[in-house]
């Protein structure tokens, strides 16, 4: 049942199934795990004596008299009926609603649920309610005895009748295309009317009867139609046990997804296994330019232990901007180099790309090891020599942007692949090297902080380093929240900076839908700082329309101090390490998201001067721009910002994409279930690790995985 196709329920014909399919309902199963919105108290039904106005009440009664009334107002027309309880009467209005002349009718019995208004000389009137009609005049209409939920209303003569949208608590769904809240309502009554008796269940018996939670088909009912004495504030905040139980087993199916990835990815037998000796441990103190920080020393010593593993490694290293995360993947990489293997670096653009060669190189320098650029514009007859020196091993350490494991490259001894900044791409970058027979270990670096939750979803079936904390020497950004009308002092501050031998940023914001808008604005900026206001200073403009040559130029001479202003559009967002550069001036900082104003930020404050980030805004401005800017002057910790991030603006965006194979999670939120999911990221992985798991709960992950997640088989 749990598996019908939505199409199969009374009601849902091609359209509605569609509408549903689009917004990922495709079984039974998909429309129970989606949780309503909200919940209403529509339960207490009131004599209608005791309506007071202002106040959103439930009263039921029959119709005493029923018409469609036309108004003043051309083609404006009012269908009202006077309903009636023992205690009294009170008037009902729909406003522009003609069709209910044949829906509502004299003698039906009805249940009003609304906001109760003194309308004039009408007396109290309820305008617009939710409305349900509970018995027809003639034989009762009461298909729905029986079924799962506690009945709520009386239709009068003392006989218990069932409703589903007034009466009782009632669930509120988010509309989905053509199916209302109403419909998805009797939908739902509908499908759990049919569930049988006993259904699987996925989850582990000892769990919920420890945490003393309902069954799996008691909570599919509660979660919907809760009984009349739940708390609707607990429903509201998603707190009763039936809804709890739910949203744990939405995590456990997925974590347990993740922890058989893992346990998968563990029997394989990497063939390059390295190992370390003192030899290795004094090579890789020689290319150490500076005392290592206790985290970037703790994560090393992390990874370090991985690599003599014999199987893969898979480790996300977390740091915020400027944490030093490159030096310790070099030093990874010394160990692999010593042992005689190759290393590929990977790096999400070609400016990052040739930033990490010119650093790792330089590292590298007083070694034996070649280090290679293999980047998109490199000649035909360079890329001639060099793939077969990489193939010979000539080459040991390779930079590449993420083409390096799409191409043909080929490698003779590849042991260890850093890819930077880029863990979205993490698990695609593994697939593509397994499938070319590869099974490096692998280390994913972020400067995005993720937070802890979407870690533990997304990043689930890999192992965490965390680098807390910045190199000694750092001042921190002072960051300053300014409106466009202050402009000309930020102009001062620009000139300030660059008087002192500094650099500045500028970066404009460039938004996919308005990009041509965008770059125009970009580009007549740098113009117009470039002629009237910095006719001293060289001023000069990159985005990433430009030529990998030109912005390559660009950037050079940035780096080398021959700019004074980089007029930039996001491009200088990731890695970007020019130390003289103190001045960051964001335009339009209001439409930023939190994340990328931090990876900003990160651009200064990488060297000894003290550094300022201007957030310039224009109004007007939304409560939640001015709530990020805010976060921006309040904190320099990456991992708080990114938990205020993920707080505003939910987990799907978080990544500013949808495109970053976040999971689609049912039940469960990111944000509000934290502990849940702490709870089932612990469970599952227990019990994979254990093998206490049944046949039949492996297998239903194995079905929601394929169907859901649609990612690598697990299991
Ligand atoms: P990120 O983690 O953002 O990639 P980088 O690896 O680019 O940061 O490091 C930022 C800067 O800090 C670089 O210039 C790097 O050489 C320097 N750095 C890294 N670790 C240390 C350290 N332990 N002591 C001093 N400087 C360091
Ligand atoms: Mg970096």
């Amino acid at each position: 049942m749990l598996q019908l196709p939505l199409q199969f329920l009374k009601g849902v014909g091609p359209r509605k199934a569609a509408d549903l399919k689009k917004a990922g309902l495709h079984t039974v199963e998909d429309l129970l795990f989606r949780f309503p919105l909200r919940y209403e108290d529509r339960s207490r039904l009131q004599p209608i004596i005791s309506v007071k106005p202002g106040h959103t009440v439930a009263v039921s009664g029959e119709v005493l008299h029923a018409s469609l009334q036309t108004t003043r107002r051309a083609g404006f027309r009012l269908f009202t009926a006077l309903v009636q309880d023992a205690s009294g009467q009170v008037q009902a209005v729909w406003p522009n609603q003609a069709f209910l002349k044949d829906v509502i009718r004299p003698h039906q019995h009805i249940v009003l649920y609304g906001k109760a208004e003194l309308w004039g000389s009408r007396g109290l009137q309820l305008t617009d309610p939710e409305f349900e009609i509970i018995r027809q005049p003639g034989p009762t209409l009461n298909t729905q005895r029986g079924s799962p939920s506690a009945l709520a209303a009386s239709d009068g003569d003392g006989h218990d009748v069932v409703t589903l949208h007034t009466g009782r608590i009632v669930p509120v769904y988010e509309r989905t295309g053509s199916v209302t809240t109403n419909m998805q309502r009797a939908l739902v009554w509908q499908a759990l009317a049919q569930l049988p008796q006993t259904i699987f269940d996925p989850l582990p018996a000892d769990i919920r009867l420890r945490e003393r939670w309902p069954t799996r088909r008691e909570a599919l009912t509660r979660a919907h139609f809760p009984d009349a004495d739940t708390s609707v504030d607990a429903l509201n905040l998603f707190q009763t046990p039936a809804q709890r139980r739910l949203i744990f087993e939405d995590f456990f199916v997925y974590q347990t997804g993740l922890a058989l990835r893992r346990q998968q990815n563990a029997q394989v037998r990497k063939a390059l296994v390295s190992r370390v000796d003192d030899k290795v441990r004094q090579a890789a103190r020689a290319v150490l330019p500076f005392k290592l920080t206790t985290g970037q020393k703790q994560a090393l010593a992390e990874i370090v232990a991985d690599l003599q593993q014999p199987w893969p490694m898979q480790r996300l290293l977390q740091g915020d901007v400027g944490a030093g995360k490159t030096i310790v993947a070099l030093l990874a990489a010394m160990v692999a180099l010593e042992n005689g293997f190759q290393v590929a670096f990977m790096a999400p653009t070609e400016i990052l790309a040739e930033q990490h060669f010119g650093t790792l190189s330089k590292w590298l320098a007083s070694t034996r090891y070649r280090v290679a650029l293999l980047s998109g514009k490199i000649t035909a007859a360079e890329r001639r020599t060099l793939l077969p020196a990489i193939a010979r091993g000539d080459v040991h350490l390779v930079v590449g942007t993420h083409a390096l494991v799409q191409d043909q490259v080929r490698f003779r001894a590849l042991a260890l692949a850093v890819v930077d900044e880029q863990h979205r791409f993490g698990v695609m970058q593994r697939a593509l090297l397994a499938a070319k027979g590869l099974s490096p270990d692998v280390l994913v670096m972020t400067a995005t902080p993720i937070p802890r939750t979407l870690a533990l979803t997304e990043c689930g079936d890999m192992e965490v380093s965390v680098i807390r904390g910045l190199p000694p020497g750092r001042t921190p950004v002072r960051t300053l929240v300014k409106p466009d009308s202050r402009r000309d002092d930020v102009y001062d501050l620009m000139r300030q900076h660059v008087q002192a031998g500094r650099q500045v940023y500028v970066v404009y914001p460039l938004v996919e839908e308005s990009e041509k808008i965008d770059l125009k604005a970009a580009t007549a900026m740098a113009e117009h700082l470039a002629r009237d206001v910095f006719p001293e200073l060289t001023v000069a403009l990159l985005h990433g329309r430009m030529k990998g040559e030109e912005k390559e130029s660009v950037m050079r001479a940035f780096a080398a101090g021959t700019l004074n202003i980089l007029v930039a559009t996001t491009v200088v967002e990731v890695g970007v390490d020019i130390p003289n550069a103190t001045l960051m001036v964001v335009e339009h900082a209001e439409r930023f998201g939190l994340s990328q104003l931090h990876q900003l930020r990160g651009r200064v404050g990488r060297g000894s001067h003290e550094s300022v980030c201007v957030l310039l805004y224009q109004s007007p401005w939304s409560e939640d721009a001015r709530e990020r800017l805010r976060a921006m002057v309040d904190t320099n910790d990456g991992f708080v910002i990114a938990e205020r991030d993920l707080k505003l603006r939910g987990p799907g965006d978080f990544f500013g994409t949808r495109q970053h194979g976040l999971p689609q999670l049912r039940a469960g939120d990111l944000t509000r279930d934290v502990e849940l999911l702490e709870l089932a990221f612990a469970e599952a992985r227990q019990r994979v690790d254990n093998g206490t798991l049944t046949a039949a709960e492996l297998a239903y992950v194995q079905s929601v995985w394929q169907r859901q997640f649609g990612l690598i088989t697990v299991g």
